[in-house]
């Protein structure tokens, strides 16, 4: 009988929450003092592209973590401190740090981001004092337009929003982890755990005050088919669509290690989206008339990646580039005439395999019971 979703949450939190307990023995040594990287994008800014400098602080770690062991697919906690709260002048230090690596150029960026691998907007991670006051300070950039940011859907408030709002001019963004529309692919598939009211509440707070909001989706989360996460990710698209949100931003799933996805991957239980899929989603949004602008993000996080989402050696990159086209107007059209040996294998990934034709509970349960299991076989064969 198909096990109770509520129970089968629990076991996907706590066999979560073990693999980040492991992680913290193969931590990698940083200093608390710079970030951990710094990158300049292209990015769609009132029509042009321009120059955005994205800032990685080095972040305490995923609230969610020690919460309810945070993502399925998400291995960032790798690159934090783990839950132990950095200090304001580690962030201080940290932005400091950027300015200095990119002194001669800072002028020219219209769009400065602020992540941090979690949420910027959570005082477990990071006060919101210091939030604050980096805001402030980057607003004494003339040139700088916009200011981008990210934070968990669970802490954003009027209150914080409003704090924000009043510690600048300048044009602010705000982007959270949608990743599915489906409230059971988001409980047992990605581990999160609000409504899609919620999402559409905090959608018009944020346009009441003049925030941009951008919702990301996590394209194939563990446990769904090639096809299913298809069909998923138009659905989330047509919830999005209706919705105060300004952009989507798609995200193509890589393996990482200390998360459920690589536990699955090294079963040959996961395996992340191909590219045709992907332009597949891209064409089902043109074709029912979604007119919410979409970024298709480069598979590129703060963490190295196992496995990424791809097709074979001789379309892959041809792929990424249509795709940095497509995030320039989001023309459809420069997907037209695509062709590779690749699309074969890409039509027999869409026939589900016997597991993947469960109903998704039975099958999320199967796929565990696989991994739970795995280190006792390991331990009784040696
Ligand atoms: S995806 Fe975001 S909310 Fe989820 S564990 Fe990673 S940092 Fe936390």
């Amino acid at each position: 009988m198909e096990e109770n979703h509520s129970n089968l949450a629990r076991r996907i939190q706590n066999y979560l929450k073990e693999l980040r307990n492991k992680s913290e023995s193969e931590r990698e040594i940083f200093s608390v003092n710079e970030p951990v990287c710094t990158e300049i994008r292209k990015a769609q800014y009132k029509g042009s592209l321009v120059q955005k400098l994205i800032i990685f602080l080095r972040g305490t770690g995923c609230s969610s973590i020690d919460l309810n062991g945070g993502c399925t697919f998400c291995g960032f906690y790798s690159a934090t401190n783990h839950g132990i709260k950095l200090e304001r002048k580690n962030f201080l230090n940290q932005l400091q740090f950027a300015f200095d690596l990119h002194k001669k150029e800072l002028d020219r960026f219209l769009i400065i981001s602020l992540y941090n691998d979690g949420s910027m907007l959570s005082e477990h991670e990071i006060s919101l004092d210091v939030t604050l006051d980096m805001i402030r300070t980057l607003s004494t950039f003339q040139n700088l337009q916009l200011i981008t940011t990210e934070s968990k859907l669970q802490d954003i408030t009027e209150e914080k929003i409003l704090k924000i709002r009043n510690a600048t001019t300048k044009e602010l963004e705000l982007s959270f982890g949608f990743e599915s529309s489906d409230p059971l692919v988001r409980k047992l598939c990605i581990n999160k755990n609000f409504t899609n009211n919620k999402v559409i509440e905090i959608s018009k707070l944020l346009k009441a005050h003049n925030f941009g909001y951008t919702a990301l989706v996590m394209l194939k989360p563990p446990f769904l088919s090639e096809q299913e996460s298809i069909y998923d990710a138009v659905k989330s698209l047509e919830f999005l669509e209706k919705t105060e949100i300004n952009r989507i931003d798609i995200e193509l799933p890589t393996v990482e290690a200390f998360t459920l996805t690589h536990e699955l991957w090294k079963m040959n239980l996961y395996k992340p989206i191909m590219l045709w899929s992907v332009v597949e989603i891209l064409k089902r949004k043109h074709e029912l008339n979604l007119k919410k602008k979409i970024y298709v993000s480069p598979a590129n996080y703060t963490v190295k990646a196992i496995a990424t989402s791809s097709n074979c050696n001789l379309c892959n990159e041809n792929f990424s580039h249509l795709f940095m086209e497509y995030n320039k107007t989001n023309d459809i059209s420069v997907f037209d005439n695509l062709t590779c040996e690749c699309k074969h294998d890409w039509s027999r990934r869409l026939i589900p395999s016997s597991l993947e034709q469960l109903p998704l509970a039975d099958r999320v349960g199967n796929m565990m019971d696989i991994i739970e299991k795995l280190p006792q076989i390991v331990g009784f064969l040696r």
